[in-house]
């Protein structure tokens, strides 16, 4: 079956900024598939057809995008959101925990990416959104490999966005500051204190400032991948 309406794919819409994002991609007018590990314990969200997604399991990837293709025909924006975070003192970190954030927040983008693409490149169109963070364009003590990983995702998305925009695709970033989500409670080691360069500090701060402002901050991130989904002529 195709449907008419676009249909948008959120991946760590389970809480957070792709909770916010599945719901107002579905105000704008969207048909959205939102995943999370167990979406069975998810609180359901009007207009959103949650499914489960392990983006660091191929199977599970694979298995995913079938699913959507199969019931919508179609998909037209892929956020890839689902990400942890990590911190402490570099060497303190096992490598195995170090490998676990590239993981999920790199090699789980770029597994999603590889199974969505040849879909959005035979459409002729498509959007892959990329939940990227401040962390993606500056420093951070106490945050490297986190760091690291947004980094990764800068580098492969905009080198990606030039390969594809001829097929009609583009790679887009969001890049949130400091967002009020369950993901503070989800980093590994979160028990390090974090020093925070006073020039970063700036930055940060007005990024938050200005999410403050906004009302909800998930949803002002999310008003953000909107934009990135629907404007006509992204840059
Ligand atoms: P949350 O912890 O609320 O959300 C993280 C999401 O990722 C959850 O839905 C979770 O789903 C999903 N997830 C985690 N591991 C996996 C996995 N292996 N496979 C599939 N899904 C997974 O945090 P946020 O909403 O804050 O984070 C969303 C994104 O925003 C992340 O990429 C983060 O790096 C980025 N970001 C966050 C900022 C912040 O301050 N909060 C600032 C800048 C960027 P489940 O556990 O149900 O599987």
């Amino acid at each position: 079956m195709t449907t008419t309406q676009p249909v948008a794919l959120v991946t760590g819409a389970s809480s957070g900024i792709g909770r916010a994002a599945a719901l107002a991609l579905v105000e704008a007018g969207f048909e959205v598939v939102g995943t999370g590990r167990k979406t069975s314990q998810v609180t359901p969200l009007d207009g959103v057809t949650f499914l489960d997604l392990d983006v660091t399991s191929d199977a599970s990837v694979t298995a995913l995008v079938q699913q959507v293709t199969d019931r919508f025909g179609r998909i037209d924006v892929l956020v890839n959101n689902a990400g942890i975070g990590s911190t402490g003192a570099a060497e303190e970190s096992s490598l195995a925990q170090d490998r676990r954030v590239f993981d999920i927040n790199v090699f789980g983008l770029i597994r999603m990416t590889k199974a969505v693409l040849p879909h959005m490149r035979a459409q002729g169109r498509g959007r892959i959104i990329n939940t990227s963070s401040i962390y993606g364009f500056i420093p951070q003590p106490y945050m490297a490999v986190y760091v690291a990983s947004k980094h990764a995702v800068e580098g492969y998305s905009e080198s990606l966005d030039h390969e594809v925009r001829e097929h009609g695709v583009r790679i887009l970033l969001v890049e949130p500051g400091a967002t009020n989500t369950a993901f503070e409670g989800n980093i590994v080691q979160p028990d390090r204190p974090l020093p925070v360069y006073a020039e970063q500090r700036h930055i940060a701060d007005r990024l938050v400032a200005e999410a403050v402002r906004g009302g909800d901050a998930p949803a002002v991130v999310a008003k953000a991948i909107v934009a990135a989904a629907t404007d006509p002529t992204p840059k």
